[in-house]
């Protein structure tokens, strides 16, 4: 049987190039997004009760899942003394509370089902050593770092592998308005990473021979950092 892998945020972008290489190396890919009509479930993952009802129910009818890539996520800019608390409690909401919303239905289920089991969350590098105008997202890019790394010591005698991807700069909407040339300087491969090449880590962690990798951050980014 197939196995089953849910990826959110996977209407475009970095989760539409995940769910892709996932479905075309045999996995039986689960597709969400917030609003695209493609996607197979579609809710806010900042809604507690919106994450819950809409996995339980297709956790009910197909079964539980052996992977999850958390990979939907929003930013919204600004210097901090601009940066409003609407601004922040959005960001954190969205990015650091979606991980709680979305994994807290899917764990007991992956557990239950006493198999191996995958769970990647995108992390970012402003996450890792922070960004000017980015406080908010890098605080909660930061505290998936943190859920992933505890969460990993909980689930590893299930053999379940939990671990961050760690994008820098790749090329997808969220990008569209900085300032492209002035950043790609400061990247040692002076250029952009590609959707793709964060796809194949993804699969990669995904596998079954990606067993012992866990509690993890793998950054993908050029030489950034
Ligand atoms: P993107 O092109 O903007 O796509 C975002 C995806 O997330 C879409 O599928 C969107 O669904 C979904 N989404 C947004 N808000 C949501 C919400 N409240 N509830 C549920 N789904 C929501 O983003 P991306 O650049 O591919 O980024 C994907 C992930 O990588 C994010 O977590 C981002 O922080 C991280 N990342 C990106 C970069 C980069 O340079 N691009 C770097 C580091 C990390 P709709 O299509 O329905 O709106």
């Amino acid at each position: 049987m197939k196995k089953r892998v849910l990826v959110t945020g996977a209407s475009r972008g970095i989760g539409r190039a995940i769910a892709e290489r996932l479905r075309g190396q045999g996995y039986d890919v689960v597709t969400h997004s917030v609003r695209s009509e493609g996607t197979d479930l579609r809710f806010d993952i900042a809604d507690r009760e919106a994450c819950r009802a809409a996995i339980e129910a297709d956790i009910a009818a197909n079964g539980s899942y052996y992977g999850v890539v958390l990979n939907a996520g929003i930013a919204d800019d600004n210097a901090f003394p601009a940066l409003s608390g609407e601004q922040w409690d959005r960001v954190l909401r969205t990015d650091l509370d979606g991980f709680y919303n979305v994994l807290k239905p899917i764990v007991m289920p992956m557990v239950s089902a006493r198999s191996q089991g995958r769970i990647i969350a995108i992390s970012s590098v402003s996450g890792v050593v922070g960004n000017r105008g980015q406080v908010n997202y890098s605080a909660a890019k930061a505290g998936i770092i943190g859920a992933v790394k505890a969460l990993a010591v909980e689930l590893a005698k299930r053999s379940i592998t939990v671990n961050c991807i760690a994008p820098g700069v790749i090329e997808t909407d969220m990008i569209k308005d900085i300032p492209a040339e002035e950043v790609k300087k400061a990247i040692p491969m002076r250029r952009f990473g590609r959707c793709e090449e964060v796809a194949s880590l993804a699969a990669y962690l995904m596998s079954e021979e990606a067993g012992y990798i866990t509690r993890q951050v793998i950054s993908i980014n050029g030489g950034l950092c």
